[in-house]
Parts: C-alpha cells; sequence; structure tokens
C-alpha cells in the first residue's frame, strides 16, 4: 500500500507551480516557501487524521489565500455604530485631526523628542507634556506613561512596595480587559487592605485599618458598574484629609480622566480630573484614550516631589511612551487648553452631538437603505468603564430579520464586508447608530448596509 502522504507535491513544485511563481514579485522568496511549508504541514495533519490527501489544484488555492492574509495588515479601521462611544475593542478613543497630524509629524521624521533645542542638549519626552497637563488640570506636576495599568503600576511599586495600601472592598474590583486592581496591587508588591463592604465603605473603617504600615489609601473609580441604593464611600476630600493626618497618600484611579462637566449632556456627573486635584488627592491617575479622547496612555497628576520621586523611578522607563502617542496627547491636551475639546475632540463631539443632527442622519440611512430599515428611539452609551447606566437619548436605524436573513446573519455580513460595519443586536434587531459613525463614513456606511442585504 503506498503512503497517502506521497502524493503530496514537494516545496519545490509548489515554488515553480505557475500560478504561485508570480507571488514571488509581492513576497520574499523564504516567505512564499514558508507558507508553502505551512499548507503543507496542514494537509499532512488533515491525511494523519483521516482525511484524503487534496489535489495540488486545491493546496495551490490554500497557498495562495494564506500568502494574501499575509500581505494585508489584519488591523482594519471599522465604522463603529454600536453607539458605544469608548469601545475599548474597537481601539477606544478616536483622535482629533490635529492629534493625528502630530502624531504623523512626529512619526515620519526626527523630533526633539528627548533634545532641549535651545541648549542643544538631551532633553526629556515628558517636558512636551507636563505643563499642558497641568495647566488643564490644575496640578502641580504631571507625567504620563504607556497606559493607566501602567500608571497605578508604576505609582503603587514606586510608593506602596511591601507596605500596606487600603482600599474600599466595593473598589477591589475589575475594570475589564484582566485588569484586576488586587492584581495589580499584588504584582506592585503593595499589601492590599480591603475595608468595608461591597456596597458601605465609611471614613471610620478606613481610619480603623491605618498602621505603621500603611502607606497610602487609594480610591478606584469604580467605573464600568454602578451599585445603586444603600450605598456608602466616603468624598475624596474626606479620604485626602484623613490620609494626611496620619502621614499617608491618597492615591486616587478614576480610570476615565474626565475634564469636562458631564452633566450639561443629561449625564450623570463622572468625577473629574479638576475635582480630585482640588480635593488635595496626593497623585491622580487616568487613561489617555477614554474620556480625555486622546491616545492610549496613563496619566499621572499630583504633588511635585511625588512626580519627581516616579519619573526617576526604572519602571517609568520600561513603561514610557512612544513619540507618535506623546505627540497626539499634547495636541489632545491643546484642544482643552484653546477651549475647544467639544468641536474638535471626536469622544466629546459625540457626547454633544445634538438629537437633531443624529435624527437628520438616521432618517437619511434609512431612506437611502429602504424597508426594512426604519429609524428609531435609542440610546448610545459613553462606555470605555465611564457612565455605566447612562445613556444619551438617540435615533438609530433598526433592521429586523428579513428576506429568510436573521439578524446575527446580517450582523456578520455587515463585519465581514469590504469595509466592516459593527452594529448592536438588541431585541431581535440589529441597531446602527449615527452617533459614533463619522459623518463622512455616511455615505461608506449605507453602501456596506444595502450590500450586506444583498442589493
Ligand atoms: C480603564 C481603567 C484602568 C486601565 O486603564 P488603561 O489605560 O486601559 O490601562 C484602570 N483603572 C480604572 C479605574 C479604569 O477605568
Amino acid at each position: 500500500m503506498t503512503s497517502p502522504f506521497r502524493n503530496l507535491p514537494s516545496v519545490s513544485r509548489l515554488l515553480a507551480h505557475r500560478r504561485i511563481r508570480p507571488l514571488a514579485s509581492r513576497m520574499a522568496s523564504d516567505s512564499v516557501a514558508e507558507v508553502i511549508r505551512q499548507q503543507l504541514e496542514e494537509a499532512r495533519r488533515a491525511i494523519a487524521a483521516g482525511h484524503e490527501c487534496p489535489p495540488t489544484e486545491t493546496l495551490v488555492e490554500s497557498v495562495l489565500a494564506r500568502a494574501e492574509l499575509l500581505l494585508q495588515p489584519t488591523l482594519r479601521p471599522v465604522i463603529n455604530a454600536t453607539g458605544v462611544i469608548i469601545h475599548t475593542n474597537l481601539g477606544r478613543a478616536p483622535l482629533s485631526p490635529e492629534a493625528i497630524a502630530a502624531m504623523e509629524a512626529a512619526s515620519r521624521g526626527y523630533s526633539n523628542l528627548e533634545f532641549d533645542l535651545p541648549e542643544g542638549e538631551r532633553g526629556d519626552r515628558l517636558a512636551h507634556l507636563e505643563a499642558l497637563l497641568c495647566q488643564i488640570t490644575g496640578a502641580e506636576a504631571a507625567m504620563a506613561v504607556n497606559n493607566n495599568a501602567g500608571a497605578a503600576h508604576l505609582a503603587l511599586t514606586a510608593l506602596a512596595k511591601e507596605r500596606e495600601v487600603i482600599i474600599s472592598r466595593g473598589q477591589a474590583v475589575e475594570i475589564g480587559g484582566g485588569f484586576r486592581i488586587p492584581e495589580v496591587m499584588r504584582q506592585s508588591g503593595a499589601r492590599l487592605v480591603e475595608v468595608g463592604t461591597t456596597n458601605r465603605t465609611y471614613l471610620s473603617d478606613y481610619q480603623q485599618a491605618i498602621t505603621d504600615d500603611t502607606a497610602a489609601l487609594m480610591r478606584v473609580h469604580a467605573s464600568n458598574f454602578r451599585i445603586i441604593g444603600f450605598v456608602e464611600s466616603p468624598p475624596v476630600e474626606d479620604l485626602a484629609r484623613l490620609a494626611h493626618e496620619h502621614g499617608l497618600l491618597l492615591l486616587d484611579d478614576l480610570g476615565s480622566g474626565c475634564l469636562i462637566d458631564t452633566n450639561q449632556f443629561g449625564l450623570a456627573a463622572e468625577p473629574t480630573v479638576q475635582e480630585s486635584v482640588a480635593a488635595n488627592a496626593d497623585l491622580t491617575m487616568f487613561s489617555g484614550d477614554k474620556l480625555l479622547g486622546g491616545p492610549q496612555a496613563g496619566i499621572i497628576v499630583g504633588r511635585q516631589e511625588l512626580v519627581a520621586h516616579l519619573r526617576r523611578h526604572p519602571l517609568t522607563r520600561a513603561l514610557r511612551m512612544d513619540k507618535g502617542s506623546v505627540a497626539a496627547l499634547a495636541a489632545t491636551a491643546i484642544h482643552y487648553v484653546r477651549d475647544e475639546a467639544l468641536e474638535k475632540i471626536p469622544v466629546w463631539r459625540m457626547i454633544s452631538m445634538p438629537l437633531t443632527t443624529i435624527e437628520r442622519r438616521a432618517r437619511r440611512w434609512a431612506r437611502a437603505i429602504g424597508a426594512p430599515a426604519r429609524s428609531v428611539h435609542g440610546r448610545s452609551m459613553v462606555g470605555g468603564g465611564s457612565l455605566p447606566e447612562e445613556g444619551l437619548p438617540t435615533r438609530v436605524i433598526a433592521i429586523p430579520a428579513h428576506d429568510g436573513r436573521s439578524v446575527t446573519e446580517l450582523a456578520q455580513r455587515l463585519r465581514l464586508g469590504q469595509q466592516p460595519v459593527i452594529g448592536r443586536i438588541e431585541h431581535d434587531q440589529l441597531l446602527l447608530d449615527p452617533r459614533t459613525v463619522a459623518p463622512e463614513d455616511d455615505t461608506t456606511l449605507v453602501e456596506a448596509v444595502t450590500a450586506a442585504l444583498g442589493r
């Protein structure tokens, strides 16, 4: 009996195949050979599992498809029609044109990233950010690292290693994406002391837990959920006062880093960075790519000597921001300095977008797509662990199951189209929210939906 593996062509035979040879003009020859080897390996495994040896033409098709996948980046722009403004899985905050331009300029050529132009000497990349971040938050000192998880890790490692940090049981939470406050504390070598109960923690709970080993009290803004009803947690200023009476620090992990009063948009008040600073938190930490509306970053603002201490810590080097993000963060901060955040920063444009504008777009979409799409009332979400149950009234287009196509099938066709569009399914309808779609993408969205509906 001949082995079924014997019928598999060799690598060199496939390399010389008339349909594979042209790949050499688009792909390094080692890469073509590697793709062939991977495909043959897969075929061998299939044969070993009892499948027939595939015909050469099938192998060739698979090699070409595999090569095509390698030649296209898998990370692609998508249209976010979910109505979730800060969607972590879709890349959080889109950047303003100014932030993108700054990022591009810093990436294209050289820059004075760490170079002091007047002196002609080595400079500090954080120098591009500090004055701006102080200006917009009211803090006396500021720095930034790669992300907020890194900021929390740095602060705890540098200031509380092998000492105790007191935190309310209701705040020792998982923020999302596996970021658990107790875990971060353990990793940093700080000892977590949980006080109070899940729903209620009083100032006296913190007070009674203070020992000679305590380094800090920590507040974590329970940003992605809300316990409502019988709840209690002391305000930051009380925590700060208690900490300072005992010579301790108050570390405030705000999560979202909101700088703008959210009440004005009919949302609950998201705690702002300015409030935390004014309440005397020693360090306040927040993300760059949530409600701030900038690039991924972990911003730390607060007392001068503490920030100086963190800046000298070796972890700061390991967690440093790249130049593109430094440029984009500075450009984003400048929008706040210029008092143009609502017009220029995409997440704030979306939050403050008038309902009449959204209504007009939803009606236009529904008209252009035609039945069974129709414009209905809906709610957009802020997302990104901010304002968990708050919705902003919006208009969405709703598409029910149609022509024998289920709603999940339609949603999948939209995800897999030329231009992926992500919607959300509710009550067995596919909902598409104009609030989170850039107006310049309206035509593309309508075309994608029309194609997915099979028109
Ligand atoms: C989102 C969040 C973090 C993590 O921030 P990243 O910038 O994603 O690392 C930490 N703490 C809180 C309270 C958060 O909401």
